[in-house]
């Protein structure tokens, strides 16, 4: 009955009928909010609502959804819907459900919906009590590098995206994050599945371990491929080692892919994944600790047994930066590191601090926020426990999540049973009070982290900001460390770095003057695990209006200017203009390079970008690359031995190129000359003057991008100050006063437009960054 119930619904999301409307009963929730981004992609009218529009309600409402604040029965009704699709958090008692229930709409949850979703798409589902965001993220981010048809629905916000769900377009593989909190895992019927550890969790639904492990085990049987599973966990290999078909990864010696030679090095990892006797790739993460190695090992696992080229896996998984509150950064300077990580349960949270005791830091204090009664009731003693690894720990009010409040279970019993393990513990009886303690306390050398799946995060930034007031220590200790030449700047407004004019500040700024120098603020950003982009002439860039954390790099020194020509190849450091590249192989004879004449980027990001015209793309020509890798070593290698596809090279995701040999034909530099002034005629006649990132998105498979953006009448459509170019379909100007967040609607709304009336996922070319 069940199944037949999905395979309906299944139906009907294949084939909506025009003008259908689904409305989201809670749509501020992680995991509705991303269903609401699958309805949207699918075409259907969205509307809900929430008790507040936080972040993820505004976004839906950008795509236009009609969310409302507040559960009114009067807008549900008003709103037609075909179907309803609500939380488990909602109760049976909230107006607009019981509307509903009175109008006799269908009244599905989240999870039976994605579910029935996934049936129409090659489904692969992560699953597990612990580090399934991370994961399914980590996965959906390399896939996505990889594969441009692929789709995604992950739990939590991934700050690389704009959004945290979206449907594959064509036969990608569609990722999504398997909850089993509710008893909805066995909803799930994927292709293959990744299942990274079962415990005792959610005691609030299942009665016993026994009975989460049995949720499992329906779980692997529906599924109808292959079932990855971590050999380290001793309940999963008991539930699946003799399971015909399923595949192992772990550092467990028995595990079919095995990983070894785990190494962490300040904020970094690296590991070796291996296949009984072959060595499947070296890979490098922007993530510490043992947890997040296993949960690559597990994508990698999945990538490789799916025939996925390795190196291009760990390019892409370098450039990977982590979801947000798992493990999340949101401090490093001033040797004080915050983080703000989501773990609510003990075994999360000796993970994480086992994680943060291997960065070099003299003591880890630790904040958490109890989250629900019923779970602080039945895993008191292992809270108790787990927080042997931090120095010093403050335990609030417990996080009611909805629930009843159960009598004598309470933050400040809490603290009392850590304390009595022997770590210094206090209760902090308000968040305002635990911000203050935590400011009082904290010096230099100091890891700080904040725990828990309820609004402690919003301490967790407060103190991130207080001590970001004093970031300009840190940008002394990086110009101390680099020769006068070089030049640091805090608060840069990125704006004047970009050819869009837009976005906010770098929270650094670097100009480094020599390869050395670069050398040292790559270190200094492992050490203070700090992100750090680097930028060549900004020429593809959309920096977002709150700025980028961290560290940007610029090359645009002399130093990554050298330039030298011997007979026909071409040596040059990465910051050199590619007009001049062009310029300067004419003046040799050289033919090949013509393309380059009215790129405004230089070598650097356009080797990043493999970046063409005329037919032609800067790989044609490149004869090898030295670059920088983040610990600062340099190396050397052929252009024959590194992928370069569409508009990407995934080798410059996580490394710097410092400088390339490029190689032209010989020629006569009157053909060359000729050539250049036909591309330059034909780039006058068709691209605007104004200020641009040049094409926004990539060309999809059924025609230009720009013919597209033409034909679905777009030419001159605007928000603000940001305009689709009337000249170029493909070309957004900024008028003069843009902002970024103008830029990004804009995006949106083409892109909502190629997908509704044509079918077409439009995937952006520009680089957006930043917050
Ligand atoms: P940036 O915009 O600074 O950076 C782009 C990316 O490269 C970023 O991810 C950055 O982190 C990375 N990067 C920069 N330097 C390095 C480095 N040394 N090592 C590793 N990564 C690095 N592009 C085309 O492909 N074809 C065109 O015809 C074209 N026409 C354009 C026309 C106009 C008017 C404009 C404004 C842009 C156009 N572009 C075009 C886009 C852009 O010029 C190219 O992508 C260019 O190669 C980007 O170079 P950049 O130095 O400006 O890179």
């Amino acid at each position: 009955m069940k199944q037949r119930v999905q395979e309906e619904l299944s139906d009907w999301l294949a084939e909506p009928p025009a003008g259908a409307t689904v409305y989201l009963l809670g749509a501020g929730g992680c995991g509705v909010s991303t269903l609401g981004h699958l309805m949207l992609d699918l075409g259907l009218t969205v509307s809900g609502s929430d008790l507040k529009a936080n972040a993820a309600v505004r976004q839906l409402q950008t795509r236009g959804a009609d969310i409302r604040e507040g559960h009114s029965p009067e807008h549900l009704a008003a709103s037609r819907p075909s179907l309803v699709i609500y939380t488990s958090a909602i109760r049976r008692d909230n107006p607009a459900l019981r509307r509903a229930e009175q109008l006799g709409v269908p009244l599905l949850r989240r999870a039976v919906v994605l579910a029935a979703l996934l049936r129409n798409h090659r489904g692969v589902c992560v699953a597990g009590m612990h580090g399934k965001t991370s994961t399914t993220a980590l996965l959906a981010y390399v896939l996505r590098e990889l594969d441009a048809e692929t789709g995604y629905a992950v739990g939590g916000e991934v700050p690389q995206w704009e959004r945290a769900a979206q449907l594959p377009t064509g036969n990608g593989f569609f990722t999504v994050e398997a909850d089993e909190s509710d008893g909805t895992l066995c909803e799930f019927h994927p292709e293959q599945a990744i299942v990274l550890n079962v415990d005792e969790e959610h005691v609030d639904y299942f009665s016993n371990l026994e009975e989460v492990c049995a949720e499992f085990a329906v779980f692997a049987d529906q599924t109808l491929g292959t079932v990855f599973y971590c050999a380290d966990d001793p309940r999963l290999v008991e539930l699946f080692a003799r399971r015909p078909g399923a595949i192992s990864y772990g550092v467990n010696p028995a595990a079919q892919y095995r990983v070894e030679s785990l190494l962490s090095v300040g904020a970094d990892s690296s590991f070796e994944l291996w296949y009984g006797a072959d060595r499947i790739g070296g890979f490098q993460l922007a993530l510490f600790g043992a947890q997040h190695i296993s949960n690559a090992a597990a994508a990698a696992a999945f990538l490789h047994h799916n025939g996925f080229e390795m190196e291009a896996v760990a390019a892409a998984m370098a450039s990977f930066r982590g979801v947000g509150r798992r493990q999340q950064l949101l401090f490093g300077h001033r040797d004080i590191r915050v983080f703000d990580d989501y773990g609510h349960h003990p075994r999360e949270i000796e993970a994480t601090l086992s994680a943060l005791r291997g960065l070099r830091t003299e003591r880890v204090l630790a904040a958490f926020q109890p989250h629900r009664y019923t779970r602080t009731q039945h895993l008191l003693e292992d809270f108790a426990t787990c927080f042997t690894g931090a120095d010093q720990v403050w335990v609030t009010d417990v996080y009611s999540a909805g629930e009843q409040e159960i009598p004598e279970v309470n933050g400040a019993r809490l603290a009392s049973a850590v304390a009595k393990q022997g770590t210094l513990a206090a209760f902090s009886p308000t968040l305002s009070r635990l911000r203050e303690q935590v400011c009082m306390v904290a010096q230099p050398g100091d890891v700080i982290v904040f725990f828990g799946a309820g609004d402690i995060t919003q301490v967790a930034q407060q103190v991130a900001i207080d001590l970001a007031a004093d970031s300009e220590s840190a940008a002394k200790a990086l110009s101390a460390l680099l020769s006068p030449d070089s030049l640091v700047n805090t608060n840069e407004p990125m704006a004047k770095h970009t050819t869009l004019r837009v976005g906010g500040s770098a929270d650094f700024f670097v100009e480094a003057a020599s390869e050395a120098d670069l050398a040292k603020v790559l270190k200094f950003c492992v050490a203070r695990e700090l992100p750090l982009l680097v930028l060549g002439r900004g020429s593809n860039l959309l920096v977002r209006d709150g700025g980028i954390r961290g560290v940007v790099v610029s090359l645009a020194h002399e130093a990554f200017a050298r330039f030298e020509m011997r007979e026909d190849r071409i040596f040059a450091g990465a910051c050199v203009r590619l007009k001049t590249l062009a310029n300067e192989a004419r003046k040799a004879g050289l033919a090949g390079l013509e393309f380059l004449e009215g790129i405004p980027g230089s070598l650097g990001g356009a080797l990043c970008m493999n970046a063409g015209a005329m037919g032609s793309m800067i790989f044609d020509v490149v004869e090898s690359i030295r670059f920088i890798d983040r610990m600062g070593g340099i190396h050397t290698r052929p252009a024959s031995e590194i992928e370069s596809v569409y508009r990407s090279c995934p080798l410059l995701k996580g490394n710097i190129a410092l400088s390339a040999v490029l190689r032209g034909e010989p020629s006569s530099d009157k053909e060359v000359a000729e050539r250049m002034r036909e591309f330059s005629e034909k780039r006058i006649a068709s691209q605007p003057g104004a200020r641009s990132a040049g094409c926004i998105f990539k060309n999809p498979e059924i025609c230009p991008a720009g013919r597209l953006v033409d034909e679905l009448g777009l030419k001159g459509e605007r928000v603000g100050d940001a305009m689709v170019s009337e000249a170029h379909g493909n070309f957004i100007i900024n008028g003069g006063n843009a902002t970024a967040t103008d830029m990004l609607e804009l995006i949106e709304m083409i892109q909502e437009r190629a997908w509704a009336e044509r079918g077409v996922r439009l995937q952006t070319e520009v680089q957006i960054v930043g917050e």
